[in-house]
């Protein structure tokens, strides 16, 4: 039997994504395989894929073709992520080359697949349809020692009508809160200081295992205690299940941020109606009004779909004027590609792609300017950051509560601490701001 010892991994996509790469990474430390950083090194390659844009599934089934080295010398090649749920055996049909398929249901399987590829020499499926809560998170080797991201729910029961997750990903499953209460533990003695509550829709988490009485914020007011843990966010929201609770966690909890991922879509009914989003255009902004209400400094992000079937240039300008109204800090701007297997796929994508890429353009100019307003009206304040890391430039990097970077000069010993710094200009995406709350640190900015 082939022996294997080194493998590369190479994660697109979403943060889910991510995570579910670092725990592969652990099964196959575990496994005694080491990881390098270049694709020629590795006898084993992995593709942890992502399927959400045509684009991203194009990327990545060009790479792999590329791959042309003779069967004898290759290394094994493996596909997994959602791309191997979507197109499942057709994966073998068009890279005959790829020895396994793992679909994300799948990824405690990876060294059991392993096994039987090496035993067989055979292409291996494994792409279950339903997600069984085996997986050992304790495992996950991350890269980042300050940040890391914590899975609380798998996949989703929204099937908003454009989008793949729920046939990628399957049901809602819940992972147990004392689980995820013990990572967390675990993840704060190791030095950890900011966690990120993953799932494709958080808000749901509980719902599918009534008999646990725990939903969403309970979880949150669970974590919150947990010392050492500064900073807990959360990805990504569903407008419906954004309740009064939460937004009153968001306001009563200390290590909650006040950043809230608020994904609206298109700014349209009839479009969200099309889009399945389960809310109206008037629903929506209540929610935003009585969370600003709340909490009076929350800052929203938001993903929007430009182009979508049936799109009109005036429910186009209904978008671009909610936008405008809102003020989202952060926003992921799309233009509409079909995927196949959703209901959408069958409908006449009937928006011209140059139509699509000017209101893409549009809004994103719109983008650009609101953000930029945003941080020049920070410029004189006070912000507590989380510091990251040394720049090349030799600046601290570091990350307000809601997500913004601020760039500072400071002695490195502050990597992993709290501080707070006084903001004194920005420049594009980024803040530049000078250390107040440990003077004897700060370095002069030269
Ligand atoms: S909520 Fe909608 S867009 Fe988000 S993952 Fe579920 S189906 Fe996809």
């Amino acid at each position: 039997m082939r022996e294997l010892k080194t493998f590369f991994i190479k994660t697109y996509g979403c943060q889910m994504n991510e995570l579910d790469s670092e725990l592969m990474v652990g099964a196959l430390e575990n496994r005694g395989l080491a990881r390098v950083k270049e694709e020629e090194e590795a006898d084993l390659l992995l593709f942890n894929t992502c399927s959400i844009r045509d684009l991203a599934e194009r990327k990545v089934m060009g790479k792999i073709g590329r791959l042309t080295r003779s069967p004898k010398q290759r290394a094994l090649i493996g596909v997994t992520g959602c791309m191997a749920m979507a197109k499942k055996e057709r994966i073998f049909r068009k890279l005959p080359h790829v020895d396994f398929v793992l679909g994300t249901n799948n990824i405690s399987d990876l060294n059991a697949v392993l096994d039987e590829v090496l035993e067989t020499g055979k292409q291996t499926l494994r792409t279950d349809s339903s997600f069984e809560e085996n997986l050992n998170y304790f495992d996950a080797v991350r890269d980042d020692p300050l940040k890391a991201f914590v899975s609380i729910i798998r996949g989703c029961d929204k099937y908003c009508t454009y989008c793949v997750v729920p046939y990628t990903r399957g049901k809602e499953v819940s992972r147990p809160a004392h689980d995820i209460e013990a990572e967390c533990r675990q993840l704060a003695a190791k030095g950890y200081r900011e966690i990120t509550l993953l799932g494709q829709n958080v808000n749901s988490y509980g719902k599918d295992t009534p008999e646990s009485k725990e939903l969403f914020h309970d979880l949150l007011y669970r974590l919150d205690k947990i010392d050492g843990i500064d900073r807990i966010r959360f990805m990504t929201s569903h407008p419906c299940d954004i309740t009064v609770n939460l937004m009153e966690a968001v306001r009563d909890l200390p290590s909650l941020c006040e950043f809230i991922h608020f994904p609206i879509q298109a700014g349209s009914s009839r479009i969200l109606r099309k889009m399945n989003r389960r809310y109206s255009l008037e629903e929506y902004l209540e929610k935003v009004e009585l969370f600003r209400q709340i909490v009076p400094n929350v800052s929203l992000g938001t993903d929007i779909i430009v182009g979508f079937p049936t799109e009109t240039e005036e429910e186009f300008q209904m978008t671009y004027d909610i936008f405008k109204q809102i003020r989202y800090s952060v926003a992921f701007l799309f233009s509409y590609s079909a995927r196949k297997g959703t209901p959408a796929y069958r409908w006449k994508d009937d928006v011209p792609e140059e139509v699509k890429s000017e209101r893409l353009h549009r809004l994103m100019e719109l983008h650009q300017q609101i953000s930029a307003e945003g941080l020049e009206a920070l410029i004189g304040q006070e912000m507590e950051v989380l510091i990251e890391q040394e720049t090349k430039s030799g600046h601290l990097k570091s990350r307000t509560r809601c997500w913004k970077k601020v760039l500072f000069k400071g002695d490195l010993s502050l990597i992993g601490t709290l501080q707070k710094v006084k903001i004194t200009g920005c420049n594009h995406q980024t803040l530049v701001g000078e250390l107040v709350s440990n003077p004897a640190l700060a370095i002069a900015i030269s």
